[in-house]
């Protein structure tokens, strides 16, 4: 059988038992609960000491649609830093089945570089999306509820912000009625779907130290107005403990392993255009526990992920990154640079070079966190030497470690140089500093991110969003953390402006108090909460044999 997907190397890789990956990090039977035999949940807190290990945040440059390997390099510089002798546990996120059935695939890595069984994470996995899914629309179905029988909350059903979810793309589900069918059905109104992975519920469990600060955080959840016009919580509605009950083992992170079996905690997973795209803190804490090495992911480009990871993410943590990794393709930069994706595979220098401001834009950005920079080159079979010598040297005059990696073709023998320029920069002195203070009004948050990161002039509020500030600072949220929910494809609010733009204006529609995750989301431009699936879902693709054999999981 030749080895040419994903799958068929993954299902052809026997797999170690998950209690002998649980040992390697000296996690004991009783510490762990398995799920089969290659997959388990860890047990917290974890008793005894721990020192906490490295730090290690892999962001990217502005992916092309199909993505650009922010998740296996991620995972070869985990078997690579193991590789040479430095015990590393991989922190990444869970794969949403949105971007499985329909366009990017999956989100275990790829080739020789993946995080496995891929096809249980790829798809159910522990359950974790599903116990999200159950609990976010089981809030939903109280809410509904309570307006039936009553309402003593006074809630106004034309002011509940608490949609529900589903883990797929279904564009058709946007907006909906519900409560139609007369009295005995429910109380009509206008309502919605927004996909699992944007639920605030995620970024909560994301967010949560433990089931004591879940419960505390999903009771600060808001879910509407009354027809005062004032803010109802889930706590008023009595049903904290309820929606924490079913979140009770999704709270705890799953432990599997890597092609070259080494401990990999997949745990969260948000998107980061519509949410802070960061796994979970405990997932995090638990690798830096366990490991000498910590390596985690945030996602899309580090407009996106990294700069959430950094002002979202981080002060929860407790801890900040020893050192960022940005992921660049000679693809992606030409894509940049204006080559459009037939054409990606030839060689293509001036595009190249043109569209390398996008990384040094990046770099940039990442380098004002204080927190020293490696630029990671995925190597593309049809990459040149010409091209990875190119970008090489773009890199290098800017006084950036810069390695080239084979993992997707080698695993983590493709991926040293990267570990040894990522030891290296791990333990230089680094001095972390926010981009902000922690308690900056919004409106000033929103224009640092869109100057500093984005490479932008202006931001301009729509009508809507400017009443919200005044709203919000009568309230006290206005100096809530800000997380941009904006297109992952450019650094402005407009899918197609590639590149390195300047001089541009980010449109904020619309606010949205997350109070439960302690944020409130910008929404920009007209990026969207529940995607829709491409004309060619990745579904058309897939099936399974009677002996049980998956073809079409890339
Ligand atoms: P990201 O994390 O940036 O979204 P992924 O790591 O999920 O990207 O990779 C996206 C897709 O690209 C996957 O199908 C993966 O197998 C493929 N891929 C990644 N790196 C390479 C490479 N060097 N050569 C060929 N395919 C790759």
């Amino acid at each position: 059988m030749t080895l040419n997907t994903d799958i068929a190397i993954s299902q052809a890789t026997p797999l170690d038992p998950i209690e002998k990956i649980a040992a390697k990090v000296g996690l004991t039977p009783d510490q762990i609960e398995p799920y089969g035999h290659t997959k388990a949940k860890i047990n917290l807190p974890l008793t005894g000491q721990h020192q906490l290990g490295k730090l290690v945040l892999v962001t990217s440059i502005n992916p092309t649609p199909a993505g650009e390997g922010k998740s296996t390099v991620a995972i070869g510089l985990g078997d690579a830093l193991n590789l040479i002798g430095h015990k590393t546990v991989l922190a990444l996120r869970e794969p949403s089945l949105g971007p499985v059935m329909g366009l990017k695939g999956g989100a275990t890595g790829g080739g020789h570089a993946q995080v496995v069984p891929m096809e249980d994470i790829n798809l159910h996995f522990t359950g974790d999306m599903h116990a999200l899914t159950e609990a976010h629309d089981t809030l939903a179905a109280l809410i509904d509820n309570h307006i039936q029988q009553g309402n003593e909350l006074h809630l106004d059903p034309r002011q509940i912000v608490w949609k529900r979810v589903l883990d797929i793309n279904d564009r058709a589900l946007r907006q909906t009625v519900i409560g139609l069918g007369g009295r005995t059905s429910g109380v009509p109104r206008q309502d919605g779907f927004d996909i699992t992975v944007a639920s605030e519920l995620m970024a909560v469990l994301c967010l949560s130290e433990d089931l004591t600060d879940l419960k505390r955080r999903v009771n600060r959840i808001l879910i509407g107005y009354n027809t005062d016009k004032e803010p109802v919580t889930v706590g008023d509605l009595k049903v904290g403990g309820a929606i924490t009950l079913l979140l009770k083992d999704a709270i705890k992170p799953n432990l599997v392993q890597t092609l070259e079996h080494n401990p990999a905690i997949i745990h969260g997973g948000p998107f980061a255009n519509i949410a802070h795209g960061c796994n979970s803190v405990l997932a995090t804490q638990t690798a830096l526990k366990l490991g000498d090495y910590a390596v985690t992911e945030a996602g899309f480009g580090a407009d996106l992920g990294g700069e959430k990871f950094m002002d979202i993410k981080t002060p929860v943590l407790g801890k900040t990154p020893d050192a960022v990794v940005i992921v660049a393709t000679v693809r992606a930069l030409k894509y940049n640079g204006g080559v459009k994706r037939a054409d990606l595979e030839t060689e293509n220098l001036a595009a190249l070079k043109q569209g390398s401001a996008n990384l040094l834009r990046h770099i940039h950005s990442m380098q004002q966190y204080g927190v020293p920079v490696v630029v990671a080159i995925n190597r593309f079979t049809s990459d040149t030497d010409a091209e990875i010598q190119t970008l090489t040297d773009i890199v290098k005059a800017q006084n950036v470690a810069v390695a080239t990696t084979t993992e997707w073709a080698d695993g983590g023998a493709g991926t040293t140089d990267l570990a040894e320029a990522v030891v290296k920069a791990a333990n230089q002195e680094s001095h972390f500093t926010p981009l902000v203070e922690p308690g900056t009004d919004l409106l000033t948050q929103v224009k640092t991110i869109t100057q500093k990161i984005y490479g932008g002039a202006k931001v301009e509020l729509s009508s809507k969003a400017q009443r919200q500030l005044k709203t919000f600072a009568k309230r006290g949220w206005d100096h809530l953390p800000v997380c941009m929910a904006k297109t992952q494809y450019s650094l402005t609010d407009d899918a197609h402006q590639l590149g390195a733009p300047t001089d541009f204006t980010i449109h904020v529609r619309e606010f949205s108090p997350r109070l439960g995750a302690g944020f409130v989301v910008a929404l920009t431009g007209n990026v969207l909460t529940m995607p829709g699936l491409p004309k060619h879902p990745a579904a058309l693709d897939m099936d399974i044999a009677a002996d049980g054999t998956i073809t079409g999981l890339f």
